[in-house]
């Protein structure tokens, strides 16, 4: 590759642009990188690969920079923006789309809905295709057609050696395995070619508000009735305050719905309820303003594969911290185990607790907060979603027989670990 076909933007502190590229969306992350690269092409992340491991710096790889930890950005090593590589071309026949690397889920939900075509992708649209897929991805569409990265034909991939390959089912399979949620170990993903599904344009959103007396009763109510929903559905819970809402999202026709949420008013006396219905591009946004930037920020995640009783006394044990869930199931459990990297495909709900502050006095406050509520469900978890760890190791997120596969798809293509500023996979080489 010749300096004359790359198109590599080189940013230094003190640079129109560079305190804006190294910004990401947990403000409690404030580090300077000694230079970021934003790539425009391939050959632009392969030079950049190529440039740290001359100059010696840690590699950061940023897509839509929403990783709690702010794992994208290297304290005095090299940012890899990708950012600026966010086209997405669709092929309404084929039903297939690319997508570069760095784009956001807005890009590519904008780019599908046109016609009338969506692939599963998380609930905030400027949330990162890249990470976000590379680690699983869960959405309202993913009991339909499974997660994410179930939906991924083929990746496009520089090494860690700086080729450039490609993984599929046909093409170096056992990358094609560890990227379906094995995170950003094993190369930079420049380009992702998705399955897209037709699912029309209409959702409906249903939250019902419930006292808080009748909170356990109607959560139990509500864990079973998710056990025989509909795949359109995706049940969701959440706590605020003395306060819980339970509802689901549904992609599809607003009518078909009228069945269940018939059995959600008898689920108790409802304070408020509240039935919107969308376009699915507006409910790929709904939460984006809720969910922005400028906060500091700190969660903890759990897996339920079951929700007994005593997990839900305990869930509702500590009002005053956020928490919510979100139903997994349907096509996200018909995939075997041992079909892609991604794990605890059993999952029933995913919990997680957030919470959000601006004065910096209070971090330790705050994440003290959501840690000692976090571990009083622990019991009651069967691991954690790979891109909500927050400091625990991957042994949550991997069985030790996937972290076995991983370690030895790591030591294939990473031996030296250049790519750990993830959720890192150690090589044992
Ligand atoms: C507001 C918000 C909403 C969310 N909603 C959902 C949701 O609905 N569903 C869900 O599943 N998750 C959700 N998440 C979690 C999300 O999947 C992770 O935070 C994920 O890491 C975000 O990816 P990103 O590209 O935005 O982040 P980044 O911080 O840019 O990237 C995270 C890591 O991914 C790797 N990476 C990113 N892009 C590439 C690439 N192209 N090639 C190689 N490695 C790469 C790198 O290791 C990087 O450190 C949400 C997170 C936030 C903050």
């Amino acid at each position: 590759m010749t300096a004359t076909t790359l198109t590599l933007e080189l940013l230094h502190p003190g640079q129109p642009g560079y305190d804006e590229a190294r910004t990401v969306w947990n403000a409690m992350i404030d580090r300077r990188p000694s230079v970021i690269a934003r790539c425009h092409s391939t050959a632009d992340v392969a030079a950049a690969i190529q440039f740290a491991q001359t100059e010696d710096l840690e590699i950061g790889v940023r897509c839509g920079g929403h990783n709690i930890a702010g794992l994208a950005v290297p304290e005095s090593g090299l940012m890899i923006d990708l950012t600026p590589m966010n086209a997405v071309q669709v092929d309404p026949e084929r039903q297939v789309a690319w997508i570069q690397g760095g784009a956001l889920l807005g890009e590519l939900d904008r780019a599908t809905q046109e016609y009338g075509l969506a692939t599963t992708a998380g609930n905030v649209s400027h949330t990162g295709v890249g990470g976000l897929t590379l680690g699983g991805g869960m959405g309202w569409l993913a009991r339909q057609f499974g997660l994410a990265c179930d939906n991924v034909i083929s990746y496009e991939v520089v090494t860690a050696a700086g080729d450039v390959v490609t993984a599929s089912a046909s093409e170096n399979p056992e990358l094609f395995w560890g990227l379906r949620g094995g995170g950003g170990n094993f190369g930079i993903v420049t380009a992702f070619e998705f399955r897209l599904h037709h699912i029309g344009t209409r959702t409906l959103v249903a939250e019902f508000t419930y006292d808080w007396a009748e909170a356990f009763a109607v959560l139990r109510g509500w864990r079973d009735l998710n056990a025989t929903a509909p795949r359109q559905a995706t049940f969701t819970a959440s706590i605020v305050g003395q306060e819980l809402t339970v509802g689901f999202v549904w992609i599809g026709d607003p009518q078909t719905a009228a069945e269940l949420l018939a059995a959600f008013r008898n689920l108790g006396q409802t304070a408020a309820e509240r039935i919107e219905e969308l376009s699915y591009l507006t409910l790929q946004s709904r939460e984006d303003s809720a969910q922005g930037h400028r906060f500091r920020r700190y969660w903890k995640g759990h897996y339920f594969m079951s929700l007994p009783d005593e997990a839900i006394r305990a869930l509702l044990g500590n009002p005053g911290v956020g928490a919510s869930l979100q139903a997994y199931g349907g096509a996200i459990a018909d995939i075997a185990d041992d079909d892609a990297a991604f794990s605890h495909r059993d999952t029933q709900f995913e919990f997680v607790t957030a919470t959000r502050w601006n004065n910096p006095a209070d971090d330790a406050e705050q994440i003290a907060t959501i840690r000692a509520y976090a571990a009083t469900l622990d019991r009651y978890a069967g691991g954690a979603y790979v891109n909500t760890l927050n400091g625990e190791g991957v042994h949550r997120a991997f069985s030790p027989a996937k972290l076995a596969r991983l370690t030895t798809l790591k030591n294939n293509y990473d031996p030296t670990n250049i790519f750990h500023l993830n959720q890192n996979i150690r090589p044992t080489r």
